[in-house]
């Protein structure tokens, strides 16, 4: 008996021209050699987000070096950093990384012919889609198109409850962060889940606005920080326009129409390995008040969540000097009120670590579950 087929090398193939794929192929010819570069975000020079998969693959020990990580915008993120791999997009896993003399080097050999290889766990456009279609089908939820981005994709608008305080919750202004998403995967289903008592609570106490995703069109490029007019969303919420920023300029205009008395900004951060919540101290306005607020919730989180801590994290700015273009600061101050990012790291966190997956999906769903509880326990504290 014979197996034609048996024998035949199947060579390696690389490939990104999927949603929120990156990736540029230099020489891919030797499994044990193989060189690409990360795609720069194409209006913007910004770039760290790689995303790609490898057919083919099973049992290859593949070497595969980006050899442009050193140019790459948060250099400091590739130290002790792994990067994540998946078999069907799902489950995610770490795989060996190492970085040295300007070159991130991920050694692997897959078990199966295609691989996926990613800087965190990729959250395409495609997934996002049915996610949002079948959770706000949901009789909690109003689904609303507020309008449509620079590519033509449509801006999802998600509001639940009818409460006289205004909570609004945005994640992926940056694309690249896709714990954004994951964060969100947690955060929607447990608000609209009739046995979730905080969500009882909090949708009396307030009318939740949530965007599930502000940066469509960066997240189907695959770009790392900016939209498809090279803005960087979280720069643009002073002087925001339609024709560089219509993300910002819509959403901004809605809170206009509600007010705000909570916010909530989800993002993640390439160097510091753990969880953390960045406040807005540095607004012309701060005051003792927003201080209390913020320490209640950051002190209440840390209570709940094994994941949180509070030692890592930026330094805090300078008195008045807050960048108010940051949506965090811009919405303290323009609506007096508990203003905060979050930022989940792409990295494992040191508080809690888990060295198979590092920080990943199901870890993001479950912190945003905590988030909850937190957001529905501060209510009355928050005017
Ligand atoms: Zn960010």
């Amino acid at each position: 008996m014979s197996f034609p087929w048996f024998g035949k090398k199947k060579t390696v193939s690389i490939s990104s021209d999927f949603d929120n794929g990156n990736i540029k192929i230099i020489d891919a010819s030797d499994v044990s050699n193989i060189r690409l570069e990360i795609e720069p975000d194409g209006a913007a020079n910004f770039f760290q987000y790689f995303n790609y998969r490898v057919e083919n693959a099973a049992n290859k020990p593949l070497v595969m070096h980006l050899i442009n990580a050193g140019g790459s915008s948060y250099v400091p993120g590739w130290s002790d950093y792994r990067t994540v791999a998946s078999y069907d997009g799902e489950d995610w896993f770490r795989v060996d990384t190492h970085y040295a003399d300007g070159v991130l080097t991920i050694a692997h050999t897959p078990e199966r012919a295609t691989i996926q290889y990613a800087y965190f766990a990729a959250y395409p456009t495609t997934r996002y889609r049915p996610f949002v279609e079948t959770v706000s089908g949901s009789s909690v939820y109003k689904h609303q198109k507020l309008g449509k981005t620079l590519d033509g994709q449509v801006i999802d608008y998600i509001r639940a409850g009818n409460g006289p305080l205004q909570y609004w919750v945005i994640a992926r202004q940056h694309p690249g962060e896709t714990m954004g998403s994951w964060w969100m995967e947690g955060f929607l289903p447990a608000l609209a889940d009739k046995n979730n008592a905080a969500a009882k609570t909090l949708l009396k106490a307030a009318t939740v606005h949530i965007i599930p995703c502000m940066n469509l069109d960066g997240a189907r490029r695959g770009h790392l920080r900016t939209n498809a007019a090279g803005t960087d969303l979280n720069r643009a919420w002073r002087n925001t326009t339609m024709e560089k920023s219509p993300e910002v300029c819509l959403v901004r205009e809605k809170m206009r129409e509600t007010g705000v008395d909570f916010f909530l900004d989800v993002h993640g951060d390439e160097a510091i390995p753990n969880n953390f919540l960045v406040s807005a101290n540095g607004i012309p306005s701060w005051s003792e008040t927003h201080q209390a607020r913020y320490d209640r919730f950051s002190s209440l989180l840390l209570d709940l969540s094994k994941d949180f801590q509070t030692k890592d994290g930026y330094p805090p700015s300078a008195p008045g000097k807050a960048n108010l273009d940051i949506a965090n600061n811009y919405v303290a101050q323009t609506w007096d009120c508990l203003s905060m990012t979050l930022e989940m790291p792409f990295k494992d966190a040191t508080v809690n670590p888990n060295p198979d997956v590092g920080w990943s999906p199901e870890r993001c769903r479950n912190f945003a579950r905590e988030h909850l509880d937190v957001m529905a326990a501060i209510a009355p504290e928050l005017r």
